[in-house]
């Protein structure tokens, strides 16, 4: 295999190399509840329950992230947000994730890099407790996923297209590994191959209790469905470049 044709691998952090739904997510959940209920308060008094939870999924729902609600609706300061959000203490006691990403990552042919919708100091710091910081050639966060500068997360389509400009790659040698569907759809929109991991999904939301069916479909925007990012390697055959 050529250096030019070698794929390109964009790598989702949360629900797809480590269980987020298990502890993290429940955490930055109840620290956003908290940072929203004073936001939506009268400046004494937080806001209700039910008027927090339904603006925290709401949000979530509709822009793909609460935190571009939260700017849009509520001008929050977003360096703050994702700061006092992403607060949940040390990692050891919330992550859960497999054995042998490190192999897995070495073993699999071409660049990867990481893409993910959390701030740089979580991530930076969750990649570096799961030890697989050095085989990621680039850290994009979502302080790095600007357009016009406006935060512009997965699925951004735009976001998408520049950062791929920006680092001189053809959207065909690129594999993006996702749990999160609308994020391979729109990558599949651009070209992409798309693997969707299934193993961390939770029935509803990403905090939900319930585990995915295990017949899930895979959508036609999926190229390849795994359980597990450590099936990869076996399904090299199927995402090979195909032009
Ligand atoms: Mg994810």
């Amino acid at each position: 295999m050529t250096t030019t044709s070698s794929p390109v691998w964009l790598f989702d952090l949360d629900n797809t190399l480590h269980d987020a739904s298990h502890a993290i997510f429940p955490a930055i959940s109840a620290n956003m509840n908290t940072y929203i209920a004073r936001v939506l308060g009268d400046g004494t008094t937080p806001a209700a329950q039910e008027l927090v939870d339904a603006t925290r999924t709401g949000y979530w729902k509709r822009y793909g992230a609460t935190l571009l609600g939260m700017i849009r609706h509520h001008h929050v300061d977003p360096a703050d947000f994702l700061r006092r959000t992403h607060d949940i203490g040390a990692f050891q006691d919330l992550v859960r994730t497999e054995r042998g990403l490190s192999r897995l990552l070495r073993r699999l042919p071409g660049r990867k890099i990481l893409l993910t919708n959390a701030p740089t100091a979580y991530s930076t710091g969750l990649v570096k407790h799961i030890g697989l910081q050095r085989h990621f050639a680039h850290h994009i966060a979502i302080e790095d996923m600007r357009v016009h500068g406006q935060l512009r997360p997965k699925p951004s389509k735009l976001m998408l297209r520049r950062l791929l400009r920006r680092h001189g790659l053809a959207p065909g040698r690129c594999i993006l590994v996702e749990d999160t569907l609308v994020n391979l759809k729109h990558a599949k929109q651009l070209g992409l191959r798309t693997v969707w991991v299934t193993q961390y999904l939770r029935y509803g939301d990403p905090i939900g209790k319930a585990p995915l069916p295990r017949m899930v479909k895979r959508p036609a925007w999926v190229d390849v469905k795994v359980k597990s990012v450590l099936r990869l390697p076996a399904t090299m055959n199927r995402l090979r470049r195909q032009d």
